[in-house]
């Protein structure tokens, strides 16, 4: 008997929000859904992902083409992995090929054969182990040395645990200290034992998480950093791992992949995959086909290992869910890699947990619906208490390099004590502004308008928005005279102000510009680590879990513009921001003090952070949200579209709008509501006219049913040449 659904619906990397249907391949083979295959596609040929056979096809079959070859007998995705993405293409208005294709690692995109099965890995000599002992290297060769003094690591561990070892490790090769060896595949999963019990807390979160049983339930484990989440995720893993279930873990960024696979590795004997967007291409699909093949116990990443099929998964776990960066914002998928994981965890229906100091309003509301469940540990493990935080008050005052003398006194306390300081200021470079003195002209970016920063050690101004760079000029080239003076301050000009201050011991930056080599913060941390006194200046890049433990001072300064912006998520960045940087301080037996400069003492934000903390914060944000009907109250989407030519952004907009009228008196929704088009809040950037147009709903099923029919009818629209358009479904902010 014949199969009756001989239409294959194939999706193909186009920016298309449709799939193509192709006949039977001439030989007969069916392939299954998530399988490659290859189909003539105008004159060329393409590689597609097969989706699912249909009976019937809106196109004359005598059309249709047959599929010339399956590359893969067994798909290369799950069918839950095809069924989430297809999910996901719809909810975040991707293009399904697209969003198919964006998940594969770039070298099986192709009919390209796959890396090689065995795993090749570097291991001590007997030699090398010797050299560990005596400590005959050092530097980047020791470390290399101690990092594979356990286990033979791939070169994707390695990756993740010392970006730069390929070249000590060319170094001690040919000194053969290590060599490679291949290892068989490891299908033992063991867990080592613990080293030490959990806490009275610890263990009443993990009882209450257990007692939800093996089903969807989304738990928020709120915590601060050091109160132990972590200890929570590696008992559920290890539960995980017992019943041979894969656990997926993501974190928001690669800098927080070595601590984690550290923490894994130094629990459990079993495979981890690690997954981030810095790997070669050949790493990348080893681990994403040990994944697939259930070799890989664990799988650890950032954003796109939300990607990685998990054909045997029994746990996710999302590290720091506030985090904006799981949001893609770039390219016409912008997906959120925690709600994905949500999507997949409820198709799955397995536990999903999402932890964070400071969770996102969208989790909380979800915890007040009674969605999630709430777990709550509320002290630290080696603290006594959360350090105090002292607010002072700016107004009036004479600054030093924009420090008050009350924070100067606090510094030189605990730079005198033997200790180390962390100023946080976000804005890297020298200063914000460069400004004439003589007829008030100061430099902005030709291309968006904006203020242009000033680099010293670069002798270059340069625009933060765009990258737009130029030499720093002597004189004002509107009156010129040689009044130019850098105004305000960035890392770059505290780092000088505070290493006059105190010569005699190091004052550190920290932000993207000093950190520019892979392994430069890895390092500067470690020799932090060692606990002699410093100071650390920097931007958010402080923020993230790092622990210092002779660090007990932490200055916050220049925060007050977070409490003008025109994003209504910037309270919330905001309150995240603070707490974040404020859990740096006091980590193992020494207190801490945190100190927060502000013009607006008073502001009712500041105000209520610090008298109840996030949670109390959080909830007055989110009763500003509900009354105001903003996110996660409604749901919001945006079109966002730029040109150079601003007439042809102008009509782009006004098609586009005029469309989404179209679908809304041709559906019978009446919830939506349209704003716009409005200039975007930067309304230039990079010489490119920037729109945008809301679109929002108290109601999702209506948002995402117009929003489909919309995409659809955009991509009909007469494209101008030029124009870039994409649509942000819950953007994580509006500019
Ligand atoms: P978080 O993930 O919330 O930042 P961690 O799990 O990393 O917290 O715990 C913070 C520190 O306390 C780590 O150094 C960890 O090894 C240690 N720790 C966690 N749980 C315990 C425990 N039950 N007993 C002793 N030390 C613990
Ligand atoms: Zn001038
Ligand atoms: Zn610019």
């Amino acid at each position: 008997m014949s199969d009756a659904r001989e239409i294959l619906r194939v999706a193909l990397p186009v920016p298309l929000p449709r799939t193509f249907d192709y006949l039977m391949p001439q030989n007969g083979t069916k392939p299954l859904p998530g399988a490659r295959v290859e189909v003539p596609f105008g004159r060329a040929r393409r590689i597609g992902i097969m989706l699912d056979a249909a009976e019937h096809s809106d196109w004359p079959r005598e059309q249709l083409k047959p599929v010339l070859r399956v590359l893969d007998e067994t798909p290369l995705f799950t069918p839950e992995l095809l069924s989430s993405l297809l999910r996901a293409a719809d909810y975040w208005c991707g293009a399904a090929g697209e969003v198919l294709f964006g998940a594969l690692p770039s070298r099986l995109r192709e009919d390209k054969p796959f890396p090689r099965d065995e795993d090749e890995a570097w291991s001590l000599t007997i030699a090398g182990r010797s050299a560990l002992d005596a400590r005959s290297r050092c530097g980047s060769s020791l470390a290399l040395l101690a990092a594979l003094a356990e286990t033979p690591l791939r070169a994707d561990e390695l990756d993740a645990l010392l970006p730069e070892w390929r070249t000590a490790a060319r170094r001690v090769r040919d000194a053969g200290l290590i060599e490679t060896i291949v290892l068989s595949v490891r299908n033992e999963w063991h867990s080592k034992p613990r080293s030490q019990s959990l806490t009275e807390a610890q263990r009443k979160v993990l009882d209450q998480i257990l007692a939800l049983g093996e089903g969807f339930r989304p738990v928020l484990l709120e915590g601060v950093t050091g109160s132990g989440k972590t200890e929570i995720y590696l008992e559920l893993i290890e539960r995980a791992l017992r019943a041979e279930k894969q656990s997926l873990v993501l974190v928001p960024e690669i800098g927080l992949i070595p601590q984690m696979l550290r923490r894994l590795r130094a629990r459990f004997d079993a495979p981890v995959a690690v997954l981030h967007s810095n790997l070669a291409d050949g790493d990348r699909s080893r681990a994403w086909l040990a994944a697939l093949r259930g070799e890989a116990a664990i799988v650890l990443g950032t954003r796109s290992a939300a990607f990685a099929p998990l054909p045997e998964v029994g746990l996710i776990v999302i590290d720091e869910e506030h985090d904006t960066s799981y949001k893609q914002q770039e390219g016409s998928f912008r997906y959120h890699a925690r709600d994905f994981a949500l999507m997949r965890a409820q198709a799955l229906d397995i536990p999903i947990v999402l932890g964070s100091a400071t969770p996102s309003l969208e989790t909380l509301a979800n915890v007040q619906a009674g969605r999630y469940m709430h777990a709550c540990l509320r002290a630290r493990v080696h603290a006594r208490t959360a350090s105090p935080v002292h607010v002072l008050d700016l107004r009036g005052l004479k600054l030093h390099h924009g420090l008050s003398p009350a924070l100067l006194a606090a510094l030189d306390d605990c730079i005198a004590r033997g200790e180390q300081a962390l100023v946080f200021k976000n804005r890297r470079g020298y200063a914000p502004v460069l400004l004439c003195h003589a007829c008030g002209w100061h430099a902005r970016c030709p291309r968006c308008e904006r203020p242009l920063t000033v680099h010293r050690g670069r002798a270059r101004l340069l625009c933060h928005h765009c990258g737009y760079a130029q030499p720093w000029p002597r004189q004002c080239p509107d009156c010129g005279t040689q009044a130019l003076a850098p105004q305000g301050h960035g890392t770059e000009r505290l780092e000088e102000a505070l290493q006059a201050r105190y010569p005699a011991i190091p004052v550190l930056r920290v932000d993207r510009e000093s950190t520019r080599r892979r392994d430069a913060f890895e390092t500067l941390l470690d020799k932090l680590a060692e606990g002699k006194p410093a100071i650390l200046v920097g931007t958010q890049m402080l923020a993230k879990g790092h622990d210092l433990p002779n660090l007990t001072t932490v200055a916050i300064v220049g925060v007050d513009e977070g409490l003008h912006s025109v994003d209504f998520r910037a309270g919330e960045k905001l309150a995240q921001l603070i707490v974040q940087v404020a859990g740096r301080a006091g980590r193992a037996d020494k207190p801490g003090q945190v100190w927060l400069q502000t013009h607006e003492p008073q502001h009712p934000l500041l105000t209520t952070l610090l008298q109840g903390g996030y949670p109390a914060a959080a909830t007055e944000l989110l009763d500003e949200r509900r009354a105001s009907e903003l996110p996660p109250f409604s749901h919001l989407a945006l079109l966002r579209a730029d040109a150079k030519d601003r007439a042809a952004l102008d009509a782009f907009m006004d098609a586009a709008k005029a469309a989404m009228q179209n679908v809304l008196a041709t559906s019978p929704v009446l919830e939506i509501q349209l704003n716009g088009p409005l200039p975007a809040p930067m309304p230039l950037r990079a010489g490119r006219h920037r729109a945008q147009l809301w679109v929002e709903s108290n109601l999702r099923p209506p948002l995402r049913h117009v929003l489909s029919t919309w995409l659809r009818r955009l991509h009909e629209l007469p494209q101008t040449r030029g124009l870039r358009w994409s649509i942000d479904v819950d953007p994580v902010d509006v500019y």
